[in-house]
């Protein structure tokens, strides 16, 4: 018999997946020999057999993939046999300039759960349980290859039984890196706020008399801290009205929604009405938060998601969590990022008692030190699919594939919901989400998250992209980075380019890109625009008409000035509406000034957003005259819809670009809900006026630029309702559409967009 001897070199997703283990086991089956090591640039293999028994490995290895594991390339080379005697899980070798794709954190699995919630099992009530298939991976990996003693687990020693699990090829613990138990693992301690407060140093455990407690407490309507994974989290029982009201008044009133994570399925679907494709985002293994249709009556406090018809709800995706519903009389927790609204959410056990002071009663702390903070993923679902808010813990740090090679480019997003986008061979390397940079510590965020990828990856970059308004942190971040060539990208252009990166287009594309805010060429602030764009360039075809918002900033915080601007357009100055809500709920004084300013053009910005559109029309039908956080009108808006029936009227100015001018819009609009038409309908009726106007304005391009591709882009299209009816317009039109299903379409994509345009650009 004629022994042969292959090298494979395997890339893609394979370390942290249990890849090595299960190529180990396919080795075994067709007896074959060598060897398999994690190096610094994917796996490497090396086989001998008989030339029937290697087929039947190649093969095995490619179609019997461990879960998590991906293979994007296999390069298979013959070598001389060397006569090895049994297969071996060899040392890493670290090869300099290389890399490997890094695993994302993974979701307890169902073996794990098992364990830890039987008695007769060593690991009974243990919070730190994983195994191969499971557990924390970019949360504590301080290098790669991924190996125990480059994570934050490299200061537990395993004990006997523990070792003896990681050493045993038969065990689903053969090489998972940071294995542990009761005995060597980390552990929990639960302190009160005063304790905290007096510099109390914690005691870490693996008594689950801790956890007993910390379910007393929540039952007893106390809000704890708790330490998770990638964070810290705000948690207290959602079901009780008292406790979820008090963490609203200390979350300083912002009224954004908390999620919840609920005890299990059963559970969720007693909120909400869970479709199939959410129910598999819901249980698989990258646990994101999903947002989903709330049912008439779900039982979580109304401070849970004020104003909202969609709930976001997660299930357990740690031991800790698990065990926090483990015999509890609660079935849903609120499980808020724990910092102050603004800031990046807190990792370390030292800065929880300076950072959320007066949030929490009580801190369940444990000491496995954190070493990429990662915020939890939110999701939508749009036409079975999965659609992207905010990608962070399950996600980070997994590549994009963009299918060819690109240069090595730093692109640092933009201001708000940042992320930031590396590239290297093939690949779009996003960060999780760092949030806005408003702020020092998001700024540090920011900094710290960029060294730890260029590291990671071993990227030396190139060429550093960023946006164009010439106020962002990350404007003047890129321009600092001396002796590399900074590449501006028009924030718009950007988040095109990154939905046809999302969706492996190429080539010439219309791009509708909907948002709030983005500096434009000319100086002004876009948001309502239509593009005709490739990765090279982009030109402006056509746009929202610009209104008048007085105060630049402050307007974002106010919609009634968006109303006033647009009112102001429609009617004249002289209100011609008098009647409206607005003009008795906002103080009189404030709307004269305003109007005024408007009149003289004082502290003028003029804008084409759609963001401020959209504030006008909620201010306009008495929903919301002031915000608490970004969107939260239109978040509102949308929530209010309902009603199948009628559209307004609007019109184009012809030019280059060609306008959208919905003076007549606003007009009809007014007029029908002065008329007793409900917010409900006008609003649905709005709705659909801009999916048409999306289709019209299309139209239009097609018309002269033969184009017949639309991409959707920009935090508007966060909106499903208005998502779904411009793709349905534009399908009925005959265009082909492209929406995000990798990528966010708000702010956290552009980082993205930048990075393929920058390559583009030689
Ligand atoms: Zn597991
Ligand atoms: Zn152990
Ligand atoms: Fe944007």
């Amino acid at each position: 018999m004629n022994a042969a001897r292959k090298r494979i070199q395997v890339a893609g997703v394979v370390q942290g997946v249990g890849f090595r283990p299960y190529v180990y086991r396919i080795a075994q089956r067709f007896d074959v020999r060598g060897y398999v090591l994690n190096s610094s640039d994917g796996v490497v293999i090396e086989a001998e057999a008989d030339e029937a028994a290697l087929e039947g490995f190649l093969a095995a290895l490619k179609s019997e993939l461990p879960p998590l594991a991906r293979i994007d390339g296999l390069i298979v080379d013959s070598v001389e046999p060397s006569g090895d005697e049994g297969f071996a899980i060899r040392e890493s070798a670290p090869i300099p300039g290389h890399f490997a794709l890094a695993p994302a954190d993974v979701g307890t699995c169902s073996e794990c759960v098992q364990d830890f919630t039987s008695h007769s099992n060593r690991r009974h009530g243990y919070a730190f349980t994983n195994c191969t298939n499971c557990g924390p991976r970019y949360g504590i990996i301080r290098d790669v290859p991924y190996d125990r003693c480059k994570t934050t687990m490299a200061e537990f020693v395993m004990c006997a039984a523990c070792q003896a699990e990681y050493d045993d090829s038969a065990n689903r613990r053969f090489h998972a890196e940071p294995n542990a138990c009761g005995e060597c693992g980390p552990g929990l301690a639960l302190l009160s706020a005063e304790e905290i407060a007096q510099g109390a140093s914690p005691k870490f455990t693996a008594a689950t008399e801790t956890l007993d407690y910390a379910r007393e407490l929540l039952e007893q309507g106390k809000i704890l801290a708790i330490k998770g994974l990638g964070g810290f989290h705000l948690a207290c029982d959602a079901s009780n009205d008292y406790a979820v009201g008090l963490l609203r008044e200390r979350k300083r009133k912002n009224g954004k929604a908390f999620a919840i994570m609920a005890r299990d399925l059963a559970a969720a679907e007693r909120l909400c009405a869970v479709t199939d494709a959410e129910r598999s985002l819901l249980t698989g293994a990258r646990r994101p938060i999903v947002l989903m249709t709330r049912r008439e009556g779900a039982g979580v406090s109304t401070h849970v998601a004020p104003g909202n018809t969609r709930l976001g709800v997660m299930l357990p995706y740690t031991p800790l969590h698990h065990l926090l519903f483990d015999g509890a009389p609660y079935a849903t927790l609120v499980m808020t990022s724990g910092n102050m609204s603004e800031e990046p959410i807190v990792s370390v056990n030292r800065e929880a008692g300076p950072r959320l002071r007066g949030l929490a009663d009580y801190f369940l702390l444990h000491n496995r030190e954190i070493q990429a903070r990662v915020d939890d993923s939110v999701v939508q679902v749009f036409e079975g699919r999965e659609y992207p808010v905010r990608q962070s813990r399950g996600y980070a740090p997994e590549p994009v594939d963009l299918g060819r090679p690109v240069r090595e480019i730093v692109a640092c997003g933009g201001e708000l919901k940042s992320t930031l986008c590396l590239t290297k061979d093939r690949y779009a390397i996003l960060s999780q989400h760092i949030g806005d940079l408003e702020n020092l510590e998001t700024i540090q965020f920011f900094r710290e998250t960029l060294e730890h990828l260029k590291r990671f990856f071993r990227v030396s970059p190139v060429a550093v992209a960023h946006d164009l308004h010439p106020n962002y942190w990350t404007t003047r971040f890129a321009l600092e980075q001396s002796g590399l060539p900074a590449i501006g990208v028009q924030h718009h252009h950007a988040h095109i380019a990154s939905c046809m990166a999302d969706n492996g287009v190429s080539g010439k594309v219309i791009g509708v890109a909907f948002d709030g805010t983005g500096y434009g060429t000319d100086g002004r602030i876009w948001g309502g625009e239509f593009l005709a764009c490739d990765y090279s360039g982009f030109e402006r075809l056509g746009h929202l008409s610009y209104i008048p918002l007085a105060g630049g900033d402050s307007a974002v915080r106010q919609p009634w000035r968006s109303a006033l601007a647009y009112l102001n357009a429609a009617f004249g100055n002289e209100a011609a509406a008098p009647s409206l809500p607005l003009y008795h709920e906002v103080p009189a004084k404030q709307i004269s000034f305003v109007n005024a300013m408007i009149a003289r053009r004082v502290q003028i910005v003029d804008t084409s957003s759609c963001g401020r559109l959209f504030d006008a029309i909620a201010s306009i039908l008495g929903i919301r005259h002031e915000t608490t956080y970004e969107g939260q009108a239109a978040v509102e808006l949308e929530a209010a819809a309902s009603g199948e029936e009628g559209v307004y009227p609007f019109d184009f100015i012809d030019g280059m670009p060609f306008e959208i001018d919905l003076r007549e819009t606003i007009r009809a609009l007014t007029r029908d809900y002065l008329k007793g038409a409900p917010a409900s309908a006008v609003s649905a009726r709005f709705h659909r006026t801009i999916a048409r106007v999306i289709a019209a304005s299309c139209g239009r391009i097609r018309e002269g630029a033969s184009l017949n591709r639309v991409c959707l882009s920009g935090g508007t299209f966060q909106n499903l309702r208005l998502l779904s009816d411009s793709v349905h317009q534009l399908r009925a039109r005959g265009f082909e559409v492209f929406v995000h299903h990798r990528v966010p379409p708000n702010d956290g994509g552009i980082s993205l967009g930048q990075a393929v345009i920058a390559d583009a650009h030689r």
